[in-house]
Order: C-alpha cells, then sequence, then structure tokens
C-alpha cells in the first residue's frame, strides 16, 4: 500500500512524486496514463522546441472536444506522456506576479510561494535572491543575437512604439516587451519528469505505473481509500493512504465527478452516488483567450530552426506572442512565411464549465471554455486589437512582414473568426476556504468534505493569472510538497540530488 498514490505523472504530478518520496519511509505510486520511458531518454519526438508534438496523429496527447465560445467548437491537446503537458508544450517559463495572488487562500501570497518558485528553477540568466539557481528545470532567454528574424523584428516594433523593454519577465515587476525565459538548454526541451524524476530512477520507494489510468477515486465511507485504474486492459484496486490527483484541469475534475464529488444534482442525473456534494467542480474553468492574427513573411526571410517564442510583450492585461512558426506547423518543422501573431487576454472574466455527459470515465467531458462572454473581455480584446496592428504595421515598414490579415477590422465578429485558446486551463477544482460554496480543496490541497484525498495541479489557481501557467503549476506543486511535508512531521526537500536509494518499476 502507497502512502501517497499520485494520479498523473504530468507537470505537477513529476514534482510531487520527487519532492515525496524524498521523505523519510515514504512509499510514493505514481499512475500515468500514458506512456513512461524512463529510465530510457526522452522520446526524441518529445525534445525539440522548434515544434510541438501534438498534431493530430501525435501519439503523446489526447485531444478533448471543446466549445470556444457559443458556436465555436475546437479540440485541445493535453499531455499523454510522462511529463504530461510539459512534454509538449512551447517551453514559455514564465511566473505568476505579486497580483496574481491576490484573492489566492493564506498561505500563497506571493512571498510565500517565492521559495518555492526558486526550488523549481535554476535560472542561467539571473542569480539573485528572486531567481532559483539550484532547482531541477533550467531556464533561460534567448540572447539578441539568437533572436530569428521574426522575434527580432517584433521586439524592435514594439520598443519603437514606446513599449518599455523588460529584459527579465520573471521579475516581480515584470512588464514590457522581451526575451522569454525557456526551459530549454542545450536545444533541447527539458520537461519536468526529464528535469525532477530521471535523477531518481534508483529510488527504491517510488514506484511508476505508466501506460496506467485511474478510473475512479474508491472510497470507504468519505475516506478515500484508493484508486480503480487499469492497465493492459486489466482492472486493478490500488490501496494508499493519500490519493493525490495531477491528472491536470480537465481529468482531475472528470475524476472527481465519477467518482461522486461534484453538485449533486448533476451527479444523480447520470447514476454516480454523491458522496461530497462540491458544487465548485467543474465551475470555475479559466483560460487565457488568444487571437491569432495571420500575417506573411516577406519572401526569402526565414526563422530558422528556434523555439516557437523567443520574445512577447505583456502588460499582465494582453500578451502578444509572435510566434516563429504558422499554428497549421507548429507540430512540425516545415519553413514557410505565413505566421500568426497571437493576441491572449491575460485576465479574463469570462468563465467556462467542465461537466460531465456521461459516468463512464473514459468518454471526454463536457468543455465549455465560455471564452468571449464578458463584454469587458471583448472591449480589453479590441483594444489590444489596435497595438498588435500598430507592431505589425511596423514590422511591414521595417521590411519584415509581406501582408497583414486583409480583413483586419477588430470587432467582435472579427475576433470570433481567429478565436482560440491558450492551454492553461486552471480553476476547475479550485482552491479556497471552506466556507467557500465553489471552494474544492483548501490552502492544504485536501479536497473539502473527504479525508485522504488532494487535488496538486493546474486545476486548483483559484484566479486565472496573466502569465502562463507552467511555472506557476510546478510552483503549485513545490508548494503542496512542501505543505505536506509539514503534515507529515518530515523538513521540506530541498532539490532532487538528496534523494537516495531505489527501483522503479517502468513501463
Ligand atoms: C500544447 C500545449 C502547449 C502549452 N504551452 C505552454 C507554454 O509554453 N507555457 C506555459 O506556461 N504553459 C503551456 N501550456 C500549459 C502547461 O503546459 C500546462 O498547464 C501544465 O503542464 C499543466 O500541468 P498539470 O500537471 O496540471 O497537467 P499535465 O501536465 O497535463 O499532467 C496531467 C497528467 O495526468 C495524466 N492523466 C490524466 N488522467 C489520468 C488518469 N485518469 N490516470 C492516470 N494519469 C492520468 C496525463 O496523461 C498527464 O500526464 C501548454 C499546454 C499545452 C497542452
Amino acid at each position: 500500500m502507497a502512502d501517497y498514490l499520485i494520479v498523473g505523472g504530468g507537470s505537477c504530478g513529476s514534482v510531487l512524486a520527487a519532492r515525496l518520496s524524498a521523505l523519510p519511509g515514504a512509499e510514493v505510486t505514481l499512475l500515468e496514463a500514458g506512456p513512461a520511458w524512463l529510465p530510457a531518454e526522452v522520446p526524441a519526438e518529445l525534445v525539440d522546441p522548434a515544434a510541438l508534438p501534438i498534431g493530430p496523429d501525435s501519439r503523446w496527447v489526447r485531444h478533448f472536444p471543446v466549445a470556444l465560445a457559443d458556436g465555436i467548437s475546437g479540440a485541445v491537446p493535453r499531455g499523454r506522456v510522462l511529463g504530461g503537458s510539459s512534454a509538449v508544450n512551447g517551453c514559455y517559463f514564465v511566473r505568476a506576479t505579486p497580483r496574481d495572488f491576490t484573492g489566492w487562500p493564506a498561505g500563497w501570497s506571493f512571498d510565500e510561494v517565492l521559495p518555492a518558485f526558486r526550488r523549481s528553477e535554476s535560472d542561467r540568466d539571473f542569480t539573485d535572491d528572486v531567481h532559483g539557481t539550484a532547482g531541477p528545470i533550467p531556464v533561460r532567454r534567448e540572447p539578441p543575437e539568437r533572436l530569428s528574424v521574426t522575434s527580432a523584428a517584433f521586439t524592435r516594433a514594439c520598443l519603437d512604439a514606446g513599449h518599455a523593454y523588460c529584459a527579465d519577465h520573471n521579475a516581480p515587476t515584470a512588464s514590457g516587451v522581451g526575451p522569454v525565459p525557456l526551459n530549454v538548454e542545450g536545444g533541447r526541451r527539458i520537461n519536468v519528469a526529464a528535469a525532477y524524476l530521471a535523477p531518481l530512477a534508483e529510488r527504491a520507494n517510488l514506484r511508476i505505473s505508466g501506460s496506467t489510468r485511474a478510473l475512479g477515486i474508491v472510497f470507504h465511507g468519505s475516506r478515500a481509500i484508493g484508486v480503480r485504474a487499469v492497465r493492459g486492459g486489466v482492472e486493478e484496486f490500488i490501496a494508499a493512504d493519500h490519493v493525490v490527483l495531477c491528472a491536470g484541469a480537465i481529468e482531475s475534475a472528470q475524476l472527481l465527478l465519477c467518482s461522486g464529488v461534484g453538485a449533486p444534482a448533476g451527479l444523480r442525473a447520470l447514476g454516480i452516488a454523491v458522496v461530497a456534494p462540491l458544487a465548485g467542480v467543474g465551475t470555475g474553468l479559466a483560460d487565457h483567450a488568444e487571437i491569432g492574427v495571420p500575417y506573411r513573411l516577406r519572401a526569402g526571410l526565414d526563422d530558422g530552426s528556434v523555439p516557437v517564442l523567443q520574445s512577447m510583450l505583456n502588460d499582465s492585461t494582453v500578451e502578444l506572442r509572435p510566434y516563429t512558426r504558422s499554428f497549421e506547423h507548429l507540430a512540425d518543422t516545415v519553413h514557410e512565411p505565413r505566421r500568426m501573431l497571437g493576441l491572449a487576454l491575460m485576465a479574463p472574466e469570462s468563465r467556462g464549465t467542465l461537466s460531465l455527459a456521461t459516468a463512464d470515465p473514459a468518454q471526454a467531458p463536457v468543455i465549455a471554455y465560455r471564452h468571449l462572454d464578458a463584454a469587458s473581455d471583448r472591449a480589453a480584446l479590441r483594444a489590444a486589437s489596435e497595438v498588435a496592428r500598430d507592431v505589425l504595421e511596423r514590422m511591414r515598414a521595417a521590411g519584415v512582414v509581406a501582408e497583414i490579415d486583409p480583413d483586419y477590422a477588430p470587432h467582435d465578429d472579427w475576433l470570433r473568426a481567429r478565436l482560440g485558446t491558450s492551454q492553461h486551463m486552471t480553476g476547475t477544482c479550485r482552491m479556497g476556504t471552506a466556507d467557500d460554496p465553489l471552494a474544492v480543496v483548501g490552502a492544504d490541497c485536501r479536497v473539502h468534505g473527504v479525508d485522504g484525498l488532494s487535488v496538486v495541479d493546474a486545476s486548483i489557481a483559484p484566479t486565472p493569472i496573466s502569465r502562463g501557467i507552467h511555472a506557476t503549476a510546478v510552483m503549485i506543486a513545490e508548494r503542496a510538497a512542501e505543505l505536506m511535508a509539514k503534515d507529515a512531521g518530515a523538513p521540506p526537500s530541498g532539490g532532487s540530488s538528496s534523494v537516495s536509494g531505489v527501483t522503479t518499476l517502468l513501463s
């Protein structure tokens, strides 16, 4: 029986498995639905930061059907492999700002979480008391001479338009245009499992079970006692003292609902017995709506093989992302002059929902983003479209851009026709005090109303943050591990190198 049974070996599950298995005497089991490649090298398709392996035929992701807004459907990928979405993402590793933590519960102010941010990273460019220098994830920014044609022209155009230069988007006061902190080293995407778990392949109290999908949490009364899981077509019960869901913002919420934790009426309608009546499960879904503005580079110009995003402009309300590939070719290495300037809404008011269509955990849940629902969101994006047009016009005047979206007309229909999402979903199991009717977990990450069950992943962020979520998701897992270690009476673990002894069971 495991002391800790972690469901999901993605960004957060990898951190938690590494940190909890460093606790003296702890037995940790990590279940991952996708392939667990350890102790071998990271699969070659997952290391190139110039491509995202998320195409329709990718074996490293699962695609979920979604409604982005009323009448606009789509599909979103999520990593389905050890490392989770960090194994397939854009390598943008930018922290939330101090202001983003307003509204988070006690224990989660910026000052309180800063040590967890620092523990996660080794910043290769900054070595002050804000950045980490000994953590598992390497973070670096591209120097000016390595910026691609698009990234350099975008930076220049923003500066000419009067935006401030931001040398470090991970500084607490960051705002403006500058290089993106990237979890890339030696030209390779460093996913969280590679950073945290690969060095621990010999740790005997850590068992990693790949290609193993949890189907539901098993309760005795209101205490979680393990999970039902399937591996190679065989279903089994895996017992644990403490079950921790790290299945991501989609599947942690789905697992709770399928297991009887959610709004009672919806559960009963599907024949699911209610274990804990938590109305908030699936209700606080937030993401950064993203408008893709198409344009063309001048013939003969090429970005070469560089990370998909090297520079950006962020003022905490919107983020402009000059991708170095067209959206159609993010998943491969085709070089062509079509480009997309991403225009993302970083402080959205709109909230979506995740619900069940059926009680079967193998079926995808119903995901409605409701992007653009709030009039203030549409107004912010319309205003940001003008900023983006100014930047693109300056890139055209500089001879880098040949053609800008011929239909450019920032009104609501134009926004809807170019609507996408940033893949930064949060809030489906949000953190809050027990007297908050929509809170799902407390500040200790334990699920309200039951024992022996926690959620630790992007789903618990109670409010959307004004940056990409990845660095903050990793921080959430670091902070949760620290709180769990205190709960277990152990001192927090300092780093992955402190671990000893182990055999890992891998698929
Ligand atoms: C294509 C893409 C690009 C992105 N780019 C960026 C970026 O550049 N910067 C940024 O800040 N953010 C980015 N994000 C978002 C960021 O990567 C994620 O928010 C973050 O990785 C989420 O971490 P997580 O631990 O919550 O979930 P995940 O990393 O998704 O991990 C969930 C894990 O749980 C496993 N799992 C799910 N269900 C089960 C089950 N029932 N049983 C067992 N295992 C299960 C999954 O297989 C997966 O490995 C991107 C996301 C995507 C999808």
